[in-house]
């Protein structure tokens, strides 16, 4: 139901599922057994009930536990990452049951291992080898809990208010922070910055983590002869029910990582994100699922979000 028009074309959303490996849980589970069954090469996602019933369901890619981040990377965000290079907005989210894989799919580091880098450092590296030495890129990271936002680069500013712009609609957060980037170790340093802030900010709230968002937002503006901007964002949650508007040539680009079980109609996610799927806005999200029968409740719900979004 999300259409945005793009170059002229119907543009929707492109949606992936990624299935993560068992993990510990699972193998010390003495009745585990799978719910899931995915045929890659069909696009296919095959959900069991039962011995005698499942549905299938198709997306626009099936990435099974061993897909790398490489591959995961390439095939669903670098486009998003191209068309914002060209000036477009774009976004990438995730969405997906705690446990599932978001944040590793997401924002995963790799300091010890590249190869296990996650999109957020993937698109930052494509992005500085895409623009040249007069432009500049910006990021901020927030968090967003129970319709608060939080800044993660200056974690002692709470509460901060989205504003929009009477004239344009546009949305933006003035009150968050955006640190200029000079190159990819300094993009680690303030991603890492964030996680901690991130962790010891829930961590007092005791809050689960299930329940927060966090968004990286990225901002590159072309050197004045070229006139662009553009962002890319990172976050965990994204809003349902959201109609596209019709704005212009893009400004910005988010990613985004989200819970199934946050109704957010209006909320301020919803407003946050609502220029990624405007008019001209390139939006990829992945739903992120675990193989056991034991959460098929959950999974079906974050598959039913998946397919409803296409
Ligand atoms: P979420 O952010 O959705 O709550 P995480 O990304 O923190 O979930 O993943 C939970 C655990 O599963 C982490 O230890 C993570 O490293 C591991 N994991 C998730 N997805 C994969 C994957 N595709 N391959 C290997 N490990 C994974
Ligand atoms: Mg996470």
């Amino acid at each position: 139901y999300i259409v945005a028009e793009y170059q002229g074309e119907s543009e929707r959303v492109r949606v992936a599922v990624r299935l993560r490996p068992k993990n510990a849980e699972d193998l010390a589970d003495a009745d585990y057994a799978e719910c899931v069954e995915l045929q890659p090469e069909l696009k296919r996602l095959k959900l069991r009930k039962n011995n005698w019933s499942s549905e299938s369901y198709r997306f626009d890619e099936v990435f099974t536990e061993s897909a790398s981040q490489k591959r995961v990377y390439e095939a669903v965000a670098k486009p998003v990452v191209e068309s914002v290079l060209d000036g477009y907005n774009g976004t990438v989210m995730a969405y997906g049951q705690t446990g599932t894989g978001k944040t590793y799919t997401l924002g995963r580091l790799g300091k010890e291992d590249a190869s296990e880098r996650g999109i957020m450092v993937r698109a930052f590296e494509d992005i500085l080898a895409g623009i040249s030495a007069s432009d500049s890129v910006e990021v901020s990271y927030l968090q967003l809990y129970m319709e608060s936002i939080q800044d993660l680069l200056a974690p002692e500013k709470i509460n901060i208010p989205i504003v929009e712009d009477a004239k344009t609609g546009e949305v933006s957060v003035p009150g968050v922070e955006r640190v200029k980037i000079r190159n990819l170790d300094h993009f680690l340093q303030l991603v890492q910055l964030g996680e901690v802030n991130r962790h010891a900010a829930n961590t007092k709230m005791n809050t689960e983590s299930s329940r927060s968002h966090a968004i990286l937002m990225v901002y590159i503006r072309r050197s004045p002869h070229e006139k662009e901007e553009t962002d890319i964002g990172q976050q965990e949650e994204i809003p349902t029910g959201q109609r596209p508007n019709s704005s212009n040539l893009g400004k910005h680009k988010s990613l985004a990582e989200n819970s199934p079980h946050i109704p957010t109609r209006d909320s301020k996610l919803t407003r946050l994100l609502r220029d990624s799927f405007g008019g001209s806005a390139r939006t990829s999200l992945i739903i992120t699922i675990g193989p056991s029968s034991r959460h098929h409740a959950e999974t079906a719900s974050t598959v039913m979000f998946g397919q409803r979004a296409m």
